[in-house]
Formats: C-alpha cells, sequence, structure tokens
C-alpha cells in the first residue's frame, strides 16, 4: 500500500478546511446561539444542521454495524464517488480502473474531474478478473472502482477476486454496494478493519426506500473519512434529510420486509420472462433488479413506452446487447409488465 499522503492530492493533504460557527462550537448546554447569522424564528429549520450529522452516524453505526468514525454521509452515494476523484485524483495526470460495464457515475464523475476512466471488460459471466484489473494499473492509478451486486448485470463480482484485488492493489479500491441488501453473500463492509484502502459505498436510495432523500454513506478507515469531511460542502447533509433518516431507522422501516417481498417477486418474475418468446435470456441476480436479454430490445422498449411502463434499456452498453434491465416493482406493477409482454408479438 501507497502512504495515503502518496496517495492524496497534495492540495487536499494540506487544505486548511472551511471552519462553521458549528464545527467551532458543538458543546452540548448552550441555548443562545447568536454565532451563525441565523434567524431566530421559524424552527427548527431557522438552523443550520448538524456537519457531521453525529446523532444520525450513531444510529447508522448500530444498523450497519460500524463505528461512526468510519461513516461518511453524502448527498447521494454520488456524493461519495465524486470524493474519491477530488480527494485523490489530480486532473489531468491521474487514472482510475473500473470494471465494464458498470454503474455510469464513476465515468461522469472522471470526466467531470478531468481523470482518466480505464474501463476492463467483465468476462461473459459479468465476472471481474483480478490480475487483468491489475494489470491496467500503473503508478498514477489512484482508485479501482468495483461494483457488487453490480448495476446493470446485477450479479455479486466473485468474492476472491474482489479480495485479490483489494491485497494486491497500494490504492484505493472501492467497492459500491448499493444493493447488498438484496444480496445473501457477505459484505465487504464487515472487514473494513482488515483493508484500510477500501471504500464501501451504501445508500438509503434501494432497500431503504428513501432515494427522495439523497443520502449515501461510505465506509473506510479514519483518515479517509476525515479527508472526505474536509473536502465536502460544511452542511451537505440538510436537516430535513437527517430527521428523516433517523426516523426511518427508529421507526425500524420494515427494510427486510420489502426484501423479501421484493425477492419474492423476482423470483416470480425470472421465471415469467423465461416463458416469454420475446425473451431469450435471463442473467443471475443479486439485486432488486434483473438484465434480460430480448429479441428487440430496442422496439419492446418502445412498445412499453407507448402503454405508459417504462424500463431501462440498456442495448447500447457494452455487453449488453438486445439486454433491458427491469426493476423489481410492486406485484401489481409486475402484473403489468408482464401482461404488455405477453401481448407483445
Ligand atoms: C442506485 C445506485 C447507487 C445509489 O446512488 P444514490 O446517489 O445514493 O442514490 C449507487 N451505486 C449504484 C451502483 C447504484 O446503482
Amino acid at each position: 500500500m501507497r502512504t495515503l499522503e502518496q496517495l492524496v492530492r497534495p492540495n487536499v493533504w494540506k487544505l486548511e478546511p472551511y471552519s462553521c460557527a458549528r464545527n467551532e462550537f458543538s458543546g452540548e448546554k448552550a441555548q443562545v446561539f447568536l454565532d451563525a447569522n441565523e434567524n431566530p424564528y421559524n424552527k427548527p429549520l431557522n438552523r443550520y444542521p448538524d456537519p457531521l450529522q453525529l446523532e444520525l452516524k450513531k444510529k447508522i453505526a448500530k444498523v450497519k454495524n460500524v463505528p461512526e468514525g468510519n461513516i461518511f454521509l453524502g448527498n447521494g452515494s454520488d456524493e461519495a464517488i465524486d470524493l474519491v476523484y477530488r480527494v485523490f485524483c489530480r486532473p489531468g495526470l491521474d487514472n482510475v480502473v473500473a470494471i465494464e460495464p458498470t454503474y455510469g457515475m464513476y465515468k461522469v464523475c472522471a470526466d467531470i474531474n478531468d481523470v482518466e476512466y480505464r474501463k476492463v471488460l467483465l468476462n461473459s459471466n459479468f465476472d471481474v478478473d483480478a490480475e487483468k484489473m491489475l494489470a491496467s494499473c500503473d503508478k498514477n492509478t489512484k482508485a479501482i472502482w468495483l461494483c457488487s451486486p453490480n448495476n446493470p448485470t446485477g450479479n455479486n463480482l466473485d468474492y476472491k477476486a474482489v479480495e485479490t484485488i483489494l491485497h494486491k492493489f497500494d490504492g484505493i479500491v472501492v467497492v459500491d454496494e448499493a444493493y447488498s441488501d438484496f444480496s445473501s453473500k457477505p459484505s465487504f463492509r464487515e472487514r473494513l478493519p482488515e483493508f484500510q484502502n477500501m471504500i464501501v459505498l451504501n445508500t438509503f436510495s434501494k432497500a431503504w426506500g428513501c432515494a427522495a432523500i439523497r443520502l449515501g454513506m461510505a465506509f473506510a478507515n479514519e483518515q479517509i473519512i476525515e479527508l472526505f469531511n474536509k473536502v465536502k460542502y460544511p452542511y451537505n447533509i440538510n436537516t430535513l434529510t437527517q430527521m428523516q433518516a433517523m426516523g426511518a431507522i427508529e421507526e425500524r422501516y420494515d427494510v427486510e420486509g420489502w426484501v423479501r417481498l421484493l425477492l419474492q417477486e423476482r423470483s416470480h418474475m425470472i421465471e415469467a420472462f423465461n416463458l416469454l418468446p420475446c425473451c431469450e435470456k435471463v442473467y443471475p441476480t443479486d439485486a432488486n433488479f434483473f438484465l434480460a436479454r430480448m429479441t428487440d430490445a430496442q422496439t419492446i422498449y418502445n412498445y412499453l413506452k407507448e402503454k405508459g411502463i417504462i424500463v431501462r434499456n440498456r442495448t447500447r452498453v457494452t455487453l449488453c446487447d438486445n439486454c433491458l434491465r427491469i426493476t423489481i416493482g410492486t406485484k401489481g406493477e409486475n402484473t403489468e409488465l408482464l401482461a404488455a409482454l405477453r401481448q407483445y408479438e
């Protein structure tokens, strides 16, 4: 492993972060707040939110079994993805290596930050070849992007291959586990203490049913979390989002119940798709969606759109010729999709 100092952009390493009023005073007992030029009326929204979201992190720490100091919260996972570039990658000089196909935001953020993005094709089972990934790295490779279960393919990456990359790569390895709640495989989050170079991403947008509040989580060693905190916008998670997330955790939103239901629906859907004349193949999935190779993805996509049913057309994605990505909906929604496809000639 290169040292963190060797990996971090020099300007970020020596950055003196903005110190907001709420950072400078974090005592418990004060009642009179005349430090932040807020309006004293319109409680509770008149106050700036906690910049480090400590109360919320305490609750997330329990749910995810990760110490608070190892948690970063972002405005969606997208913020954490962008921060990987802003913290580690010198524009125009450094590069990252990623599996292909995968989630589109890794490349968009690379392009925005002017960082070279190297794609390494998955094999025909949509699995990752650790040696091929490592062979694509050079001294300016700062991060490797892995996504498991992967989007849009749906499958978990081979556990041993991810382990090999974590052991052998001397930079940052991001494991995006946005869909891990739907998978029966163990999460790499559990192995945080073992890998100082690992960042695991989770989100409230999928199994937790809270895409609207924009709350993503990154789990990593404390030094990496401190760097993220230094670079992020001071008040990146607004009060409404923090309150809503705490409510979701306290009320123990029935995440497990939802997941169980969606997995049942998923097996029904896969069975039904396998019987459709317009479906050629359903790929194995560990997520709340599946990828299906169709006879003609574009025409079927348009046909469904006409009927007010939107699926994700992935036919132009590498290795996904004629593929549609289908999210598992409610029983009613799934039935509607199947009925439409049964009528399709
Ligand atoms: C949906 C998804 C996310 C979630 O992004 P948010 O910004 O947290 O909503 C992250 N990673 C992958 C691979 C996804 O598919």
